[in-house]
């Protein structure tokens, strides 16, 4: 993207803010992490408004990075304003487009998560079932990651500022893993949760040998039931079956290991159980 290009979504300069919700802003800090190319996406936009990174605020803006998760009422009165602000919203990281480990909380009541992490003070404090951004709000552009991948992001950017839409990819990690020519982590005796997990990372974690702990979260049609079978030994590859079975995973580690990445209210990970046949 050179400077000189046009912008021909805005017709000119467009505004741009970066919100964070309940998170750790790994993904901001990614993007802040891009440098030099930060630079050439300041000669398209101005950035407004960005905690992280500068002290400036405005509530004018056009575009607005959301990160993070709706965790109290404020959160979401808060991000309907800023959709309704904004011409363009994109999500940022997998705990705003789709579901991260701040809904790990919601295994427990939010009274019992008050009072173990508040104490004496917990009546003071209001909380709700943590939520993807975009389960309250439509997002124009979704990024998954936990953290963003930076490529993913400057394509998504790209898209953006030329007026393009973008759609997240929705294959699983196994085809980029594949692509690669990696070992699938199965044959080195490890649990994979890659089959059901959306890609676009270019399956960094199995190209060390690392298992997918699934953090672009479920993709569009992922074949739960299938996984569940074959975390439980019911229906799997010859080598997957030999592998799950030396881990010997029960019901609940295998839904709280799929959980960590999928655990908004509205996901029923019991409706996605195989069927008893
Ligand atoms: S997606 Fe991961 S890295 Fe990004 S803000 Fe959420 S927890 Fe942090
Ligand atoms: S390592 Fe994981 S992502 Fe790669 S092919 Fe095997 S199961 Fe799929
Ligand atoms: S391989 Fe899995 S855990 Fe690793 S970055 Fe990709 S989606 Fe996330």
């Amino acid at each position: 993207m050179s400077r000189e290009e046009p912008i021909p979504r805005f017709g000119h300069k467009p505004q741009v803010a970066f919100f964070d919700f309940a998170c750790c802003e790994g993904c901001q800090l990614s993007v802040l992490q891009l440098e030099e190319r930060l630079l050439e996406i300041l000669g398209h936009v101005d950035v407004v408004t960005w905690r992280e990174a500068m002290t400036e605020q405005s509530t004018e803006y056009d575009i607005a990075f959301c990160e993070g998760s709706v965790t109290t009422e404020e959160d979401v009165e808060r991000i309907k304003r800023i959709r309704e602000q904004a011409d363009v919203l994109v999500t940022l990281g997998s705990c705003a487009s789709g579901g991260c480990h701040n809904e790990l909380k919601n295994q427990w009541s939010m009274d019992e998560v008050r009072r173990v992490v508040y104490g004496d003070a917990a009546d003071t404090i209001s909380t709700i079932p943590s939520r993807p951004v975009t389960a309250v709000v439509d997002a124009d552009y979704r990024v998954f990651g936990c953290p963003v991948s930076l490529p993913e992001f400057m394509t998504v950017v790209n898209a953006m500022l030329t007026g393009q839409s973008h759609q997240p990819p929705n294959q699983p990690v196994c085809v980029e893993c594949k692509l690669n020519d990696y070992v699938c982590v199965y044959e080195m005796g490890k649990v994979c949760l890659g089959p059901v997990t959306r890609c676009g990372c270019n399956a960094i974690c199995t190209a060390y040998g690392d298992p997918c702990q699934g953090c672009r979260g479920l993709m569009d049609a992922a074949n739960i039931p299938a996984m569940l079978k074959a975390l439980k030994r019911e229906q799997a590859h010859a080598i997957m079956c030999a592998v799950v079975q030396r881990h010997e995973l029960s019901d609940d580690e295998i839904a709280a290991k799929l959980r960590i990445y999928n655990n908004w209210p509205e996901f029923d990970l019991k409706e996605a159980q195989p069927d008893d046949d």
